[in-house]
């Protein structure tokens, strides 16, 4: 009996992307992969309609019934919509995983050729800065938000953990700046340490961001996969695509549990569109990782197998492997790779690929629920041209005889009131720290009512925040200098 076609939305996508999905949608049905495509568009021509998502509604359905999309890259065109349209796909179906592949390749000649780098960083996709929540606070002070859930931290921490064995790799790095911002990226680094006991069978370990850049270029083949917060995300796996030859080589997936998304790292590089002279490995290599996703493993690998072989041969490259000389277009190019299906190279193996079990957690939108909960004070951030010396006071007074005191100002988290000898270059955003004067007492929300009354009346207050303390412990962070 023939298996049932797996119906996958394919967006061509802007500049390059109709080359890259083309060569790819060849190569894999060359394979006899059972595939019926449905063809949608995105980006550039959708926001030229006037459309500020660039993601039209046939697309958004056709995602919803097939479940599976590969991708094009799609412009973000300047002066049409705000957002990025490959964010808001990301966004509209909770892909929160974005898995990022990085091995060498044969014949791709960079300063890390021969020491074996095989690695995955896995990106949380949908959290943290990256959720775009962002006020002007004074004219000259902008705040961005971010929000790093425990949910959110778990799924990428077992999702970490099941690519790993699903490619039989043995060590998971956590890497995080859990150092300086202890709640947030904290969060991640507790939950991995909570979870990583459940997978004896691989080795974990903590690594600090910054350090785990520098690693990155210092010794590369250490790390087999890398768990990190969204724009740490970002930032190593960009730095990791470049240590195997630049985005050209970069595939990725999107990984929700209701949808998933390939395409290229790259962009639609304009200046090369329609000129049948770029490499399309980025867009297959998505489509590769696809393919193993729609649990068509031995395409996969056949794909994979045939992509060693081109380029270990190195008779057929494109210009950005060896140069405008000896250049091959991007269909000679492609037809190299159909050419090359069913063999495979005798130095270079593809890994034994499972199936990635992905993380089914609690639906709970209260994921975690505290026993105890206590509101000890409130930030209440003030817009002031006053010194803290001046404003300190001032504040002082308008407390008097209330049920709160003031604590300490500070100044992009450094106290500056009362003085501890900080050299503060202050700017008018003060965070204006009041704690009840009874510790035993709640800051009420009549209490915090009467407070942004009371200042509110000669300062303009921009934002608060209470100070909670969850089942007794703080929930929010010390100033730098507050004791
Ligand atoms: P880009 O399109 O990735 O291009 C940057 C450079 O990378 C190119 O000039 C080229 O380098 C090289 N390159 C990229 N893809 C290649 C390929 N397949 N083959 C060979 N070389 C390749 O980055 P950009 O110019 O910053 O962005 C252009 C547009 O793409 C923007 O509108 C941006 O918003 C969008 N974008 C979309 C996505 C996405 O859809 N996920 C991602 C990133 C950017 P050389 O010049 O050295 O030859």
């Amino acid at each position: 009996m023939a298996t049932s076609a797996h119906k996958v939305t394919l967006i061509p996508g802007d500049g390059i992307g109709p080359e890259c999905i083309e060569a790819t949608r060849r190569i894999i049905e060359a394979t006899g992969a059972p595939i019926e495509w449905d063809i949608h568009h995105a980006g550039a021509s959708i926001f030229k309609q006037g459309l500020p998502s660039g993601v039209p509604q046939d697309t958004i359905e056709s995602i919803q019934k097939t479940r599976v999309v590969l991708k094009g890259p799609l412009e973000t065109p300047i002066g049409f919509g705000e957002k990025s349209a490959n964010v808001t796909l990301r966004k509209l179906f909770e892909t929160y995983g974005n898995i990022r592949p990085v091995r060498e390749l044969p014949g791709v000649k960079t300063p890390y050729s021969g020491r074996n780098i095989d690695l995955v960083v896995v990106r949380e996709n949908v959290e943290d800065l990256y959720a775009g929540i962002e006020y002007m606070q004074t004219p000259g002070v902008a705040e961005c938000l971010k929000l790093i859930s425990a949910k959110g931290c778990e799924k990428i921490v077992r999702l970490a953990f099941e690519v790993a064995r699903a490619e039989g790799r043995k060590t998971v790095h956590c890497a995080s700046k859990s150092n300086i911002m202890k709640l947030t990226e904290g969060l991640l680094k507790k939950t991995f340490e909570a979870i990583a006991p459940e997978y004896p069978d691989i080795e974990s370990h903590h690594i600090i961001i910054d350090n785990c850049a520098h690693q990155l270029v210092k010794k590369p083949e250490q790390f087999d996969v890398i768990v990190t917060t969204n724009m740490n995300g970002d930032i190593i796996s960009d730095l990791s695509s470049a240590l195997i030859g630049g985005l050209g080589f970069a595939p990725s997936a999107n990984i929700g549990n209701e949808v998933a998304i390939f395409e290229a790292v790259h962009g639609s590089a304009p200046k090369y569109a329609g000129k049948n002279v770029i490499n399309p490995l980025a867009v297959l290599l998505s489509g590769v990782l696809m393919l193993r996703h729609l649990k068509l493993f031995e395409q996969a690998s056949s794909i994979e197998n045939s992509v060693f072989v081109t380029l270990e041969e190195g008779k057929v490259l494109t210009r950005d492997i060896v140069g405008d000389e000896k250049a091959a277009s991007t269909t000679r190019f492609t037809d190299e790779i159909i050419a090359n299906l069913g063999h495979s190279s005798k130095n270079w193996h593809v890994r034994n690929y499972k199936e990635v079990k992905l993380p089914v957690l609690k639906p709970d939108i209260d994921y975690v629920k505290a026993t105890s909960r206590k509101v000890t004070g409130v930030d209440l951030f003030v817009e002031s041209g006053l010194s803290a010396d001046k404003l300190g006071p001032i504040l002082e007074k308008k407390v008097s005889g209330s049920k709160l005191k003031l604590k300490m100002i500070s100044n992009r988290g450094t106290k500056v009131y009362p003085s501890a000898g900080a050299i503060t270059d202050c700017v008018d955003h003060w965070f204006c720290r009041f704690i009840a004067v009874d510790p035993k007492e709640e800051v009420s929300d009549e209490i915090i009512a009467d407070l942004v009354q009371k200042v509110g009346k000669d300062y303009r207050w921009v934002h608060l925040e209470k100070l909670q303390e969850i089942d007794g412990k703080p929930g929010y962070t010390k100033a730098q200098g507050e004791d």
